[in-house]
């Protein structure tokens, strides 16, 4: 059973290692039950080598009493002669210089006094790191979180196919959303091919397709009545004060945790813990689920709201306050795609007078780009793509010039397009490795590729070095590297004055209309539906 079910861990696993290499204090958090132990220990044998001074694990889920946590630990480190010195005196000089990593299990027991002997033993010593599990965070400036979600595992009685578990967190994410808008809905055998040929058609993100109430209240308003009892209140902004009210309308984009080096610096798209937050936790920042079923937690908080369902709980980080005129329907792309696009033209490559783009691939992503350049002096965009559709939006859109990759030798037209030059900026979102090379190749000297779209995971490039060696850049972007907070209510502004056409990309179709508006994206027909309900 174990080893099954770290199959589905390999992501905490990964996570972990990284954030201990990083950081003295890594608590594991999450409901009782989710499995917190088994990680922490599987993680503890897996990184042991690392430690010249051994991992020691300490078992704290019989302790009930605070005097007693500095007396396990140093029962646990084989500490035997404590004299009449205080505990925690005798724990720390034990430790000092020594290169170990301590693992101390169930800390929810004891959360006090286990904060109080890391803390102590952190600022008193620069070898040890220590691994908590606990189902809330210790509070400790040190901490870093990572939240364990509830694994996800088939429903009794369907049979699992080739490739499903890849898609098994969609399917899940799909079952969660739409019991939220039918109640009782859980997939089974009669409807599990249909959600999984959806979730496939919405490329694994069931909210690809955005969500939005038709009658103009935003789920966010009634936030208060669905908050399970005893939970925390969402963390307040600056002063103490939440940044929206109820009756606010707003849009909902990824969250981050405000306090890492890149949060503060203002790159919240390259949050050290963005994974875990936005995609694979589930939980609240503090390791809480959002939604319960039948009094079992259900991963949910994607992207830190989850909202594709008539009410949401969203990170207050995820969350921009635009006028109480928007539309929210015709809004309701900015979040993401769009972002993406602008983000990675306006943050990233930051164009100079004169200079040329291509951008690859014209769905939302790309389209966006050549919105965000159309509003630049650009002397040269380049749309490539292999839909003649979609060429024709990407000229509406303010496309220069557009390249059709099924019939033509994209390198060659950039090369007669840039009088032989090759462009200054590239923006790759179609994913595909060969799009890639073929995005440097076309690349002029000191030219840059924002690499925005994303192959599945392992994907591996072939460049050609010598053709790389004349000032070429390559940089992956993640959402644009925005801040939402900045960049939402610019776009909004934009749309408002009608400089940033998003009508142009959007459709609308009714909740019963879900099926067509998948096909329709699948195919090509719609770059952002939207559904309202
Ligand atoms: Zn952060």
């Amino acid at each position: 059973m174990e080893a099954t079910s770290f199959v589905g861990r390999r992501y905490e696993l990964a996570e972990a290692k990284r954030l201990l290499a990083a950081a003295r204090l890594v608590t594991l958090t999450g409901p009782g039950g989710v499995g917190k132990t088994r990680l922490a220990a599987r993680l503890a044998q897996q990184i042991a080598r690392a430690f010249a001074d051994g991992v020691w694990f300490v078992q704290l889920a019989a302790v009930q009493d605070d005097a007693i946590v500095p007396h396990a630990v140093a029962d646990a480190l084989g500490i035997r002669d404590e004299g009449d010195r205080p505990p925690l005196d005798v724990l720390v000089e034990h430790l000092a210089g020594r290169r170990l990593l301590l693992v101390l299990d169930n800390c929810e027991q004891v959360p006090d006094a286990c904060a109080t002997l890391i803390g102590t033993v952190l600022a008193a010593t620069d070898g040890p790191r220590v691994l908590a599990t606990s189902r809330h965070r210790l509070g400790l400036a040190e901490e870093h979180l990572l939240p364990v979600p509830p694994l996800r595992v088939p429903a009794q009685g369907t049979p699992l196919q080739q490739g499903d578990s890849d898609e098994f967190a969609a399917l899940q994410l799909f079952a969660d959303r739409a019991a939220a808008v039918v109640p009782g809905f859980a997939i089974g055998a009669e409807n599990h091919a249909a959600v999984a040929r959806l979730c496939r058609r919405l490329d694994g993100l069931p909210l690809a397709i955005e969500p939005r109430r038709a009658d103009g209240r935003h789920p966010l308003q009634a936030a208060g009545h669905t908050r399970p009892r005893g939970r925390r209140r969402r963390r307040a902004g600056g002063g103490g004060r939440h940044k929206v009210a109820p009756g606010d309308k707003v849009l909902l984009s990824f969250t981050s945790c405000g306090r890492c080096g890149s949060c503060r610096a203002g790159y919240p798209a390259y949050c050290d813990t963005w994974l875990t937050r936005n995609l694979l936790s589930g939980l609240r920042d503090d390791g809480t689920p959002t939604v319960h079923r039948d009094g079992i937690a259900i991963g949910a908080h994607f992207f830190g709201q989850s909202s594709f369902a008539g009410h949401a709980l969203a990170d207050e980080r995820a969350v921009v306050k635009v006028g109480i005129d928007a539309d929210l329907a015709v809004l309701a792309p900015l979040s993401c795609g769009v972002l993406t696009g602008f983000g990675t033209m306006w943050n990233v490559l930051r164009p100079a007078a004169g200079s040329t783009l291509a951008v690859y691939g014209a769905g939302a992503v790309g389209l966006s780009a050549v919105m965000a350049a159309r509003l630049l002096p650009l002397r040269a965009v380049v749309a490539v793509d292999r839909v003649p559709e979609r060429l024709a939006l990407a000229a509406e859109l303010g496309a220069t010039y557009t390249v059709d990759a099924a019939t033509e030798n994209v390198d060659a037209r950039i090369s007669e397009i840039t009088g032989g030059r090759g462009v200054d900026h590239a923006v790759e979102t179609s994913g595909d490795p060969t799009v890639l090379r073929t995005a440097v190749d076309a690349l002029g000297i000191r030219g840059t590729c924002a690499v925005v779209g994303e192959p599945p995971a392992g994907t591996e490039v072939t460049l050609d070095v010598q053709g790389f060696m004349f000032g070429k850049r390559i940089v992956g972007v993640t959402l644009g590297d925005s801040e939402p907070e900045t960049l939402l209510p610019v776009l909004v502004t934009l749309h408002r004055q009608g400089r940033l056409p998003l009508e142009r990309l959007v459709r609308y179709y009714s909740l019963d209309e879900l099926n067509a508006a998948a096909e329709d994206m699948h195919a090509g027909r719609v770059v952002k539906p939207v559904v309202r309900f």
